[in-house]
């Protein structure tokens, strides 16, 4: 994978003092850096490709809100009780189907907050309140966990946190191979590193910037290798001619280099789109193929394949999966009650349910 580069980093004053910037300014050190009083309107950009043009620099500052947060979900689809970490926002690989073409459109500045203790003193209030809740909390809600990690160290500083907490699975969510600096911490079980995998046709046409299937998995290998927990979230699964060979060799190529009994959970999407996003993407990758099948609008606003077309790739992926892994966790992402119950024959009650289901140690009743 080529290692991303900012064209310049871009520092608010208030962040000299973390040890972000200080990891920023040892790993980049050929990269000019500007230090500004605020960086609201530091680098805004009029490029034709606006969000694009934006993931050419990197900004530093402090964030203002807060850090934990539950997972919005999806309005009338089955949720998994998840919560979500915002340490950066925007990414700098460039699938053509993300979503963060629409929801980061107006403020698209790919940008790394620096407070990272105001992040772990929160997260220690809430899961010290609730020691008899289960949390799995993930940090690839609006960037990718990991693509950064070589410069900002930022994961480095949460692992030792979150490594120690008894009631928490911290999720790093990724499209890279940046683990090297995970390779030399403990996560003493409390850490699962999750890759969104897509076959090698997929990637080259649709996962611009990210590392290859072959990186991917030889990254998660060592990762499992030094007690790292794993998980894979199949998502988006694309349809197209061929699909079915390509997604079945991909799994064949997966179970042959990772022991799936250590892994926490799989997961399985169809491609979802927006209006908005759709038309981000036909200005951005007007000659994607993703913007040529059929899609139905669904109850939460979102266009998905027709559900029959969606139950049949669950399905078939499912029995690939089950296949090689007969036990491992496998759960939908954004489906419906209905589509579940074609799928598995059961839906889970709550979101709760889900939410306990990916515990670790706990007993699957879903197998
Ligand atoms: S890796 Fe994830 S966050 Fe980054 S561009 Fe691709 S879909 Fe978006």
């Amino acid at each position: 994978m080529k290692l991303y580069q900012p064209e310049e980093v871009i520092v608010e004053r208030s962040s000299l003092g973390s040890p972000i910037y200080r990891n920023l300014r040892q790993s980049l050190a050929d990269v000019p850096f500007t230090v500004v009083d605020e960086i609201a309107s530091a680098g805004s950009n009029v490029a034709a490709d606006r969000f694009g043009a934006a993931k050419k620099k990197l900004f530093l500052a402090e964030h203002k809100g807060e850090f934990f947060k539950k997972c919005p979900g999806s309005d009338g689809q089955v949720c998994c009780n998840y919560f979500v970490i915002n340490f950066a926002s925007n990414c700098p690989m460039d699938c053509s189907y993300c979503y963060l073409q629409e929801y980061l459109a107006d403020n698209s500045q790919l940008k790394v907050f620096s407070n990272v203790g105001a992040l772990i003193d929160e997260a220690d209030q809430v899961l010290k309140k609730h020691r008899g809740m289960f949390f799995r909390v993930g940090t690839g809600e609006i960037t990718d966990s990991l693509a950064l990690e070589p410069y900002t160290g930022m994961v480095s500083e949460l692992i030792p946190y979150f490594a120690e907490q008894p009631n928490v699975l911290l999720e790093l969510k990724t499209k890279s191979d940046c683990v090297d600096s995970l390779l030399k911490l403990d996560p003493k079980g409390r850490v699962v590193v999750a890759w969104s995998m897509n076959p090698q046709r997929v990637i080259d046409l649709d996962e611009a910037d990210t590392a290859s299937f072959s990186e991917r998995l030889i990254a998660a290998r060592r990762c499992q290798e030094v007690g790292y927990r794993l998980g894979f979230h199949f998502d988006p699964m694309i349809e197209y001619p061929g699909w079915e060979a390509d997604y079945k060799n991909m799994l064949e190529e997966l179970f042959a280099t990772i022991d799936w009994r250590k892994l926490s959970w799989l997961s399985l999407g169809v491609l979802r789109n927006t209006p908005g996003l759709k038309r981000a993407m036909r200005e951005r990758f007007p000659r994607t193929r993703l913007l040529t099948g059929e899609q139905v609008i669904c109850p939460d606003g979102k266009l998905r394949y027709f559900q029959p077309l969606r139950v049949e790739m669950y399905r078939k992926m499912v029995g690939w999966i089950r296949r090689a892994a007969p036990t491992v966790k496998i759960y939908l992402c954004m489906e419906s009650k209905e589509v579940w119950q074609q799928v598995f024959g059961f839906a889970p009650a709550c979101e709760k349910d889900l939410g306990n289901e990916m515990a670790p140690g706990a007993e699957s009743s879903w197998v």
